[in-house]
């Protein structure tokens, strides 16, 4: 008899009982029981005063006395509503039904306790059907404590499995002869983190003594959880570290010294050079380096990711850049083949509009090696793809691309190409460890000097004429503005219209030959869309309209307004990536966000949001509390959806300390060999064996 065995143990629990909770909670063990925590607590161990009471408070408990009661006539039937009253102030204690008992059996000015569920109603408190009994009553019975509410099922409650039957089950669990909850941490990360024993902070967490308790309780049982899942990425990210080796880049040669003595265009920030020490010395190593590289828009990514390539062609491999979008992936061709005007370096673009004859020259030069670097889209996981000796894959914008690409890219030779995957999605750091467990982290945290903030403005649809003034304004001073359309969907006819309907009314009103007007949208061939977005970069045109395939990459540092039309169906990533297109150059630069005139709430943060800030992590945090983390990438993986009592968006302090333990654990004590740690095996090995995991570390 342990933790681990069926409920069929529990004292008196039929048959009947048990595949009932297996059904609807999913619980089969007795652990699963105990880990089958409270939803919410009936705390009674607080009183409020009347005037401490405010909105959106759920359960409270007040002492006062009666002072009317009346029946009030509504359209079907009546209520009873009482005065209540102590000595800070009023509310009503209201019945709709059974009034006719309570008119009886209350008593005006005698003192009672009332529990209940705080109503705000027409700047009123009031509790309807509450809980109540006289002060002299209850002070015969036992002292009240938090009563835990489990999560339940209407099948369950109809079953006769009520919270009361429920909180029966759990305590058996903790009378049990036999049943051991046992320590899982070391006595010294308990000290050191000042933690509860893990049995008692099992029994307070279904059973607290008082708030304070409770919150002692579930510190430690999230503080647990968080720990051994730290434990399980660091273990796999060492595991992997030793078992693939990658290749050396051994020594910074002729092309990047040349490089970047004559011809690097400006000086780096100490972001980029740091961000380049930590890959240097990835690279350099015996290890294979799987990156990420995260820098808000415009923090200079590309130049990074050139010198790295720079450096694995000095020591004779072949380097890749993937991009997600055809238009992305030209404007880096582009840019790369300037940075590459006065180096013998060869460069290709490989897209899935490469003709055949010119995609049969690039695979014969990448397999012969003679071709240095190739950039493209999905069409360089191509099997027919094939380097002589790739040394360095970067991906990009990570969001478009999945875990699988990644590893596909890693087939593409017999030792795994060193990967840095470049993301302009910034995540909170504390998340981003916990959910690319396998990579490690860079970040640019620094904006090359003399950028200027854009300034973000939300407008009404209504005011659409004076944002067309604006933008008139500002062409007139020689700058280029970008109007966006949401495209949630490129084959949604819908959206399409919206662009069309909206190009219109921009050609309308910027008639040539004063204006021209460009537009770019998915449906177009891509020669069409090249063909309208270097009009655009070459300034013969002052409006891009187009659709969000502008979002990631473009730049052209002279536009220096962007109007996003139907902001509030954009996200906040996505706006904030759009808002990344301009501020790019010396002039002041604008983000306008159009919107229609009813916006939820939470759109109204996401606008919020965008016009008082333009650090990228700030609102990738928002973000994150918005959406919540089930849609971040990365996140399925990592097994944080799955966590039972820690959440990574609130706990984040609590998973640092976890993270910071861990780590510290391994370093002096990787394989968990020391009898201090016994505890922390045990747990880990059993935890390792539960999910499946076993094969990552062993
Ligand atoms: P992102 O990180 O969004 O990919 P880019 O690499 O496209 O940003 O860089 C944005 C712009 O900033 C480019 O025009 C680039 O040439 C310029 N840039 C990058 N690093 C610096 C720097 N250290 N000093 C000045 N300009 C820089
Ligand atoms: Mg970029």
């Amino acid at each position: 008899m342990n933790l681990q065995s069926p409920l069929t143990y529990i004292k008196g629990i039929s048959t009947a009982r048990v595949k009932l909770l297996q059904e609807e909670l999913g619980l089969y063990t007795c652990e699963d029981l105990l880990y089958c925590f409270p939803n919410r607590y009936i705390d009674k161990t607080q009183f409020y005063k009347i005037n401490q009471l405010v909105d959106n408070q759920s359960d409270v408990q007040i002492v006062g006395r009666i002072t009317a009661l009346k029946t009030v006539q509504q359209k079907k039937g009546s209520r009873l509503v009482a005065t209540f009253q102590d000595d800070t102030g009023t509310i009503e204690l209201v019945w709709f039904r059974g009034h006719k008992w309570f008119r009886e059996s209350l008593k005006v000015n005698q003192p009672y306790i009332v529990f209940g569920r705080l109503n705000f109603f027409n700047g009123k408190f009031s509790i309807p059907h509450p809980e109540i009994e006289l002060v002299s009553d209850q002070k015969k019975g036992l002292q009240p404590k938090m009563k835990p509410v489990y999560p339940s099922t209407e099948k369950l409650t109809s079953k006769g499995i009520s919270q009361k039957v429920f909180r029966g089950f759990i305590t058996s669990v903790f009378h049990q002869v036999g049943i051991e909850i046992k320590e899982t941490l070391s006595s010294e990360i308990i000290n050191s983190n000042q933690l509860i024993l893990r049995k008692k902070a099992f029994f307070q967490v279904h059973f607290p003594d008082s708030p304070n308790e409770l919150a002692q309780a579930q510190y430690r049982l999230k503080f647990e959880e968080l720990f051994f899942l730290q434990l399980q990425f660091l273990q796999t990210k060492e595991a992997r570290k030793t078992k693939y080796k990658g290749y050396v880049f051994e020594s910074v040669g002729d092309y990047f010294n040349t490089f970047y003595t004559n011809h690097l265009p400006f000086s780096l920030t100490d972001a980029q050079k740091r961000v380049l020490k930590e890959i240097r010395k990835d690279v350099a190593s015996q290890t294979h380096m799987n990156r990420l590289l995260q820098g808000d828009v415009g923090s200079g990514k590309t130049i990074v990711a050139f010198l790295c390539m720079l450096l694995a062609i000095d020591n004779g491999f072949q380097a890749t850049l993937m991009a997600p979008t055809e238009v992305l992936a030209m404007q880096h061709y582009s840019s790369l083949s300037k940075l590459l005007e006065k180096m013998p370096i060869t460069l290709e673009l490989l897209t899935g509009s490469t003709k055949t004859k010119k995609r049969n020259e690039i695979h014969t030069s990448l397999q012969n090696g003679s071709l240095h670097i190739l950039v493209g889209t999905h069409a360089l996981l191509e099997d027919t793809v094939q380097f002589k000796n790739l040394g360095i894959a970067i991906i990009d914008e990570q969001h478009r691309f999945g875990v699988a690409q990644r590893f596909k890219m890693w087939k593409k030779n017999t030792l795994p190409p060193h990967i840095l995957v470049m993301t302009a999605t910034p995540i909170p750091r504390t998340l981003a460890m916990t959910l690319y467990g396998d990579l490690d982290i860079s970040v640019i945290d620094e904006l090359p000097p003399g950028r200027k903030e854009v300034k973000t403005v939300h407008r009404y649809d209504t005011n659409r004429l004076s944002v067309f003034h604006f933008m008139k304004q500002e062409i007139a001073k020689g700058r280029q503005v970008y109007v966006v359309y949401p495209l949630i969907n490129e084959s949604e006819a819908f959206d399409y219209k919206d662009l069309m309907d909206g190009y219109e009314s921009i050609v309308r009103e910027f008639s040539t030959p004063t204006y021209q007007v460009s537009i770019v949208h998915g449906q177009m061939k891509p020669a069409d869309k090249e063909f309208e977005m270097q009009r655009f970069i070459d300034g013969k045109t002052q409006i891009m309209v187009a659709t969000t395939v502008i979002e990631v990459g473009v730049n052209v540092p002279n536009a220096s307004v962007m109007v996003i039309e139907s902001a509030e169906r954009f996200g906040l990533s996505q706006l904030h990536q759009l808002r990344g297109r301009v501020g790019r150059g010396a002039d002041q630069s604008y983000c306008i966000l159009l919107t229609g005139n009813k916006l939820s709430n939470e759109a109204k943060t996401r606008l919020e949001t965008m016009v008082t800030t333009n650090d990228g992590f700030e609102i990738a945090e928002v973000d994150l509390k918005l959406r919540g983390p089930g849609n971040l990438m990365g996140t399925q993986q990592s097994g944080i959806l799955h966590l039972k009592i820690a959440d990574v968006v609130k706990d984040t302090f609590i998973l640092t300390e976890a993270r910071k333990e861990a780590k510290k654990l391994l370093d002096s004590d990787s394989d968990l060999l020391k009898p201090e740690n016994n505890n922390i095996k045990n747990r880990n090995i059993e935890l390792l064996q539960s999910s499946g995991n076993w094969s990552n570390i062993s």
